[in-house]
């Protein structure tokens, strides 16, 4: 069996991806919001240019599916329309920024993720590596700490703080040099030696010793947040299975208010408070769907060695409340690259069982579609080989 492929770069809309169901391109949102007129417009464009899928991001951003050479130009003239397209694919690809979904107007974080748009478009940004990220995290309590970023902008204490990811003390910054002061410590990254071969992420530059000047301040020590479906202060949080919807829920969302993507696969609704009962949207943290994760999986990706969503769905009911199970269509874990209590990783001709574990970690336990469909509690009934 080889091993899957790292493409070590990110889709985007002026650089799209092959699946297997055709391109993929991601729609990056400014800020992670999109107004009402964006949300209906994409899901208008994910009808006529893709299949009608849409997926949600773990970087916020919105992925449509199925679209072929024939329709991307097309569709890239309908996002330009609507003020989701970047000048070039090096501007988008480097305007990777996450900003907390839980702001009020006036707070700092759309002002820092505008100034943060600007100053990585301008043609002398740095020259970070594709996966490179930023996080805007500047609520009361940081939310973004378990999404994937490299420099974090958060509040400690009174003020605002820029860290290198990996480190726990930042620069003290404010709202008016915290985008300025994040591309300077993106450059320093780079000119310390943080991507040999264009690649690499500060938390394991970090790890080599190498250490950006002016990191005094200590950042927040808070519990990581778990985030599910339901009301919050700037409206209610609701998501589809496995991060995956269709055009058609997009824009009963769209009818519902302004859109905020987050890296939890759900969306938040602005100022909505009751579940609108959508089919696709779950609206209840209870609910079975939300203990699977699963990626695309067979026949979407052509790396896929088995179904991963159909027997994800199969199996949720038998998942214990508080445990998660994460069924990967093969080792390299798109879905999730953190351990969760079960994992099952397609291989050739069934699935292997971990616990506690990563799609990525040996799998020693062979099971087929057939085996776990009829008899579930074999997840439960087995541990991983010494
Ligand atoms: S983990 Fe899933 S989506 Fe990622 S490459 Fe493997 S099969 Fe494809």
């Amino acid at each position: 069996m080889t091993g899957p492929i790292i493409q070590g770069w990110c889709p985007g809309a002026l650089r799209p991806m092959m699946s297997g169901d055709g391109l993929v391109v991601r729609v990056r949102p400014h800020a992670g919001r999109l107004t009402q007129a964006q949300a209906s417009g994409l899901a208008d464009l994910a009808e006529a240019h893709g299949n009608g899928l849409v997926d949600l991001s773990s970087r916020a951003n919105l992925q449509i599916r199925g679209v072929t050479a024939q329709s991307h130009p097309p569709l890239i003239a309908g996002l330009r329309d609507l003020g989701l397209l970047d000048a070039s694919a090096e501007a988008e690809t480097r305007r990777n920024i996450l900003t907390t979904p839980f702001w009020q107007t006036g707070d700092a974080a759309p002002i820092i993720a505008a100034a943060l748009e600007v100053a990585l478009a301008a043609p002398d940004a740095p020259d970070t590596p594709a996966k490179f990220g930023y996080a805007v995290d500047t609520g009361p309590v940081p939310v973004l700490r378990a999404a994937s970023a490299d420099i974090r902008i958060e509040r400690a204490g009174a003020g605002l703080i820029l860290r290198a990811d990996g480190m726990d003390r930042g620069e003290k910054v404010t709202q008016e040099n915290a985008a300025q002061r994040a591309v300077a410590l993106a450059r320093w990254f780079v000119d310390s030696g943080g991507c040999p071969q264009g690649r690499g992420r500060m938390a394991a530059h970090i790890a080599t010793g190498a250490r950006p000047e002016a990191a005094t301040e200590a950042m927040a020590q808070t519990a990581l947040p778990v985030f599910a479906p339901g009301p919050t202060a700037q409206g209610l949080l609701l998501g589809p299975a496995f991060g995956q919807l269709s055009a058609s829920s997009l824009r009963a969302l769209a009818a519902l208010g302004n859109l905020r993507a987050t890296p939890w696969r759900l969306v938040l609704v602005e100022g909505l408070r009751d579940d609108p009962a959508l089919p696709e949207m779950i609206a209840r943290p209870d609910d079975p769907l939300l203990r699977v994760i699963a990626c695309t999986g067979a026949p979407g990706c052509p790396q896929a060695l088995g179904a991963t969503r159909a027997l994800a769905r199969a199996l949720a009911p038998h998942v214990p409340q508080g445990e998660v199970l994460h069924v990967s269509g093969c080792a390299k874990g798109c879905a999730l690259p953190a351990p969760t209590d079960k994992v099952l990783v397609a291989i050739q001709g069934g699935y292997g069982l971990l616990h506690n574990a990563r799609a990525s970690d040996l799998a020693p336990q062979h099971f087929t579609f057939a085996d776990l469909s009829a008899n579930p509690d074999l997840m439960f009934e087995t541990a991983n080989a010494p």
